[in-house]
């Protein structure tokens, strides 16, 4: 990867030079050898601290988001997960195209910086211990869909057999049975916000959760209220959601989002289909539940 590294980093710097851009988000290194950072350069002198390898997991479209209201033109860097967040920029009119310089690279497959940490912290270390990211393992696109320069070879899909195959084990199971799972799972939800955070289809103005007047879900971390903000989240993100993986990658209590996101994506193509969101990019597009059509089918209503 230093060969993309230094690809990028010329491609930047140029940028600067040429002044197409006044800012340029990729990845920095932090401390550790497992902790890549997203990381904004500003000037030419500071592109040199770019870097990216097999720890970049993290999806930097949701970075533009605090940009949305300003004029910077943005140079980005982005693998095949977070050019769909782009493609969502773009749909939910977050951000203008020609606002953006867009690095695409094949991805190869991310590592996972926690499990990094957790094996370097334990007490035995294990040499060639399995540091894929989980998010990575269901990667029907680690291609970018939209750039101006294309690093890297293209990659093939990721899927690891069957898609859909946990959902399908949920859907299995009698209503009780679902509902005690999901109960279960969700009930240890401390409504850290994380998952919202770091999610580039989260990109409302004013959310529903932090709104007081009205409070339409109660703060408290209990069951039925966590239960109620991801049945909310879950509807928001239908027919957007860009399965990124990165809620799932930064809830600290390792809650099974991508089980609900999945269900959705599932169902928006069956339904609507054949569909995945943020495939590609067509000027005026909408997702499907962001339109009206007379023939929508609502037996399922
Ligand atoms: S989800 Fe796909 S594109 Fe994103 S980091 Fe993993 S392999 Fe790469
Ligand atoms: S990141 Fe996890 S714990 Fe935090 S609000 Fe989301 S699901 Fe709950
Ligand atoms: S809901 Fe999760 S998987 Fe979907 S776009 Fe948001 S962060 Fe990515």
């Amino acid at each position: 990867m230093r060969e993309i590294t230094n690809q990028i980093k010329d491609i930047a710097r140029k940028l600067f030079e040429e002044k197409k851009i006044d800012m340029f988000l990729a990845w920095e290194k932090s401390e550790f050898d497992f902790q890549s950072m997203p990381f904004f350069a500003r000037s030419a002198e500071e592109v040199e601290k770019i870097i990216f390898d097999e720890f970049s997991v993290h999806n930097l479209s949701n970075a533009l988001l605090r940009f949305r209201d300003g004029k910077q033109r943005i140079g980005i860097v982005v693998k095949g997960c977070d050019s769909r967040g782009i493609v969502r920029l773009l749909e939910d009119h977050q951000f203008t195209r020609d606002r953006l310089y867009i690095v695409g690279v094949c991805c190869p497959g991310m590592k996972d910086p926690l499990k990094a940490f957790r094996n370097e912290s334990g007490f035995e270390k294990t040499a060639n211990a399995d540091l894929e990211a989980d998010k990575c393992n269901d990667c029907i696109q680690p291609n970018p869909v939209i750039y101006d320069v294309l690093l890297g070879e293209e990659q093939p899909p990721r899927m690891q057999g069957e898609r859909f195959k946990k959902v399908k084990e949920i859907e299995a199971m009698t209503p009780d049975e679902r509902y005690a799972f999901f109960e279960d799972k969700l009930s240890t939800c401390i409504r850290c916000y994380a998952c919202r955070q770091a999610c580039v289809a989260c990109n409302c103005r004013t959310c529903i959760f932090d709104e007081s007047r009205p409070q339409w879900v109660g703060r408290e971390a209990n069951t039925s209220d966590n239960m109620m903000y991801h049945i909310i989240r879950a509807s928001h993100m239908t027919g957007r959601c860009i399965e990124c993986g990165e809620c799932e990658r930064v809830c600290p209590v390792h809650i099974p989002l991508m089980l609900l996101n999945q269900k959705l994506i599932k169902d928006v193509d069956s339904f609507f289909g054949p569909f995945d969101a943020g495939l590609k990019y067509e000027e005026g597009a909408k997702p499907p539940l962001s339109q009206y059509r007379e023939n929508d089918p609502d037996d399922f209503l």
